[in-house]
């Protein structure tokens, strides 16, 4: 079924949070934050970037995140002295309010039901060996190498079968068969921050600028938030900022809003 949706509308039209009114903020970095560069090196940050996040993560009481493609080392780097709550590598590495270091855990549960099919298969032979890195599982099968083929088809027949498992992909080893998280998720690593103080129970709202954005502009809209797409194409935001000089001016603006120091406007 086709649907013809409307366009986002511009981001003039969105009223800003009153008093009360309570908002979590997650922002792309490339595309949405900075102009995208040539090279990733080559991308340039505003110098009042900084502060203007630091000032914003106050004022929302910390439901402040920058979720990006890039490794959260990087974007520490790139907004120093700034240093947020942020999810990584599309959320397989994620740094929480309280500063916690951690995997994404949107990707540690998804995995529950590999973790549960493979468990009776180890424990029938023990040359086998699951290895669970928390994002990712491998089986080994170096003590038991005529069980190839077996375990992968195994494992690719369990990726098939559960849905919870298609954010994964194989990959062949030496001797081992690894399901790891394909691609992008930014909606999962959305979810786990919505999951945790101060964000759990606001209003989220998403900035981006990509197509791995949409994701989130996904998980946003179901939780009553709404997505802010940054620049041309198509999307399935709400919202649309023309570049991302008018995201960050719209973002100086929210600075002004009254303080979000507290949980409300949605919901628990
Ligand atoms: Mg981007």
């Amino acid at each position: 079924m086709t649907q013809t949706r409307p366009r986002p509308a511009p981001l003039g039209a969105l009223p800003l949070p009153g008093p009360g009114e309570c908002w979590s903020l997650f922002l792309d970095f490339d595309g949405t934050l900075a102009e995208l560069a040539e090279t990733p090196d080559g991308v340039r940050v505003d110098p009042g970037l900084p502060a203007t996040l630091e000032a914003l993560h106050r004022a929302f009481g910390g439901a402040l995140a920058v979720v990006s493609g890039r490794s959260i080392a990087q974007l520490d780097d790139l907004l120093a002295p700034a240093r947020l709550p942020a999810a990584g590598m599309h959320g397989l590495e994620r740094r929480s309010a309280k500063g916690a270091r951690g995997p994404g855990e949107g990707f540690v549960r998804a995995l529950d039901p590999l973790r549960a099919a493979l468990a009776p298969m180890v424990e029938d032979d023990p040359r086998l060996l699951v290895e669970d890195k928390g994002p990712s599982i491998v089986l080994h099968y170096r003590r038991a190498p005529e069980r190839e083929e077996e375990c992968r088809r195994v494992m690719a027949r369990l990726l098939e079968g559960e849905p919870a498992l298609a954010r994964f992909r194989l990959v062949l080893g030496k001797r081992m068969v690894e399901a790891v998280p394909s691609g992008s998720d930014k909606g999962a690593a959305i979810l786990d921050f919505m999951r945790e103080r101060p964000f759990a129970g606001r209003r989220p709202v998403f900035a981006g600028d990509d197509l791995t954005d949409e994701d989130g502009f996904d998980v946003v809209a179901k939780l009553s938030g709404l997505g802010i797409k940054v620049g041309e194409g198509e999307s399935r935001a709400p919202y649309r900022a023309a570049s991302v000089d008018e995201l960050i001016a719209w973002l100086h603006r929210l600075t002004r809003c009254p303080p979000m120091t507290r949980s409300g406007g949605l919901p628990h």
